[in-house]
């Protein structure tokens, strides 16, 4: 017992070492562009001032989006999705599977789910112990159910799910602005450098190093983020790219794919201000995402909407769940004319 405690915590010790490198290498590219490059190299103070004015800029966004990414909880099931007691009761003392499937369908009529397991069932997580909304899977390094779920990433150590999905990509995409910025201006001086036009000294292998770690970083990000901007415009998840989600008639891979313009407001929102600002803009709660095609006679949206509200309210998060809960109901209505 005290020995798997043991492991668990130097596991969860050992996975801080890629937020350890990103940062370190962040931290060691600032000190060679402000003092290597712009303070020891450049000539002319008013490239200087631009220089470091857009390099700031640069730097805080990588920053802040970064530490969204790492310091957003994954979210998980809300209360709606758990079993009662008595459920909980009734579905463990019952050993027959058909039975016990049954259990779950009545428990989950009142709930927004169109997604099915390999064997057609509900989908449940045993070991949390809750029914699996649409979109949601269990990550077993975070030990939970995380909300469309996409990935459990290593570099920030942390579940990229519905939560934190929008600041991913905005690191992303901030990253390879960084290293962009970096590789255009500072190019030149690595050229002289290389020509033995600036003399040679420790600027020298600082300015080299740096233009070589931005463009490595450039190329291995370009193919990243080309691949979640077209996942993002199929509305898919990386696991759903993977495995495409199954619904009651059968796995459909754009399930959730409602269009180009409404993909991408589900994951930025409404507000085009602020879809490159790390706040949290993404529609909805993650517990229920509109289906391309669903018949009416399957959404149980349709006969329990009022039944469909959170409960639990004061978050900022609760004004994006009014508003999904609006879009769910056009979306409906829609379908209906
Ligand atoms: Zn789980
Ligand atoms: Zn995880």
């Amino acid at each position: 017992m005290a020995l798997s405690r043991g492991l668990r915590c130097c596991q969860r010790i050992f996975s801080w070492i890629p937020v350890v490198i990103i940062s370190s290498v962040a931290l060691w590219s600032y000190y060679a562009y402000v003092f290597e490059l712009c303070f020891f190299t450049l000539s002319s103070t008013l490239e200087m001032v631009s220089y470091l004015t857009v390099f700031h800029v640069c730097f805080v966004m990588f920053c802040w989006t970064y530490w969204k990414a790492i310091f957003t909880p994954p979210s998980s099931p809300s209360k709606k999705f758990q079993l009662s007691y008595n459920d909980k009761e009734r579905y463990e003392m019952e050993e027959r599977p058909d039975v016990q499937k049954q259990i779950l369908v009545d428990i989950s009529k009142k709930l927004p789910i169109f997604t099915r397991a390999a064997s057609g069932a509900i989908r449940f997580c045993d070991r949390c112990q809750v029914i699996k909304p649409d979109r949601c899977h269990h990550c077993s390094v975070c030990e939970m159910c995380v909300l469309k779920m996409d990935h459990h990433c290593p570099w920030v150590n942390n579940c990229i799910g519905f939560s934190n999905y929008k600041f991913f990509l905005l690191f992303l995409c901030y990253s390879i602005l960084y290293c962009v910025f970096i590789a255009s201006t500072a190019f030149q001086y690595f050229l002289k450098y290389w020509v033995e036009d600036l003399p040679s000294g420790h600027a020298k292998f600082h300015v080299l190093f740096l233009v070589f770690v931005a463009l490595m970083f450039f190329v291995s990000l370009m193919f990243l983020f080309g691949y979640h901007c077209w996942l993002v415009s199929k509305n898919r998840s990386t696991l759903e790219a993977f495995s495409a989600p199954l619904f009651q008639n059968g796995p459909d891979k754009n399930g959730f794919n409602v269009g180009f313009h409404r993909n991408l407001r589900q994951v930025f929102g409404n507000d085009r201000r602020l879809w490159f600002v790390p706040v949290f803009t993404s529609l909805g709660d993650g517990h229920y995402f509109p289906v391309r095609s669903v018949s009416e006679s399957q959404n149980p949206l349709l006969g329990n909407e009022e039944n469909w509200e959170e409960d639990e309210g004061g978050t900022d998060e609760e004004e994006g769940t009014g508003e999904y809960n609006l879009t769910a109901s056009e979306e409906v209505s829609e379908r209906l004319i």
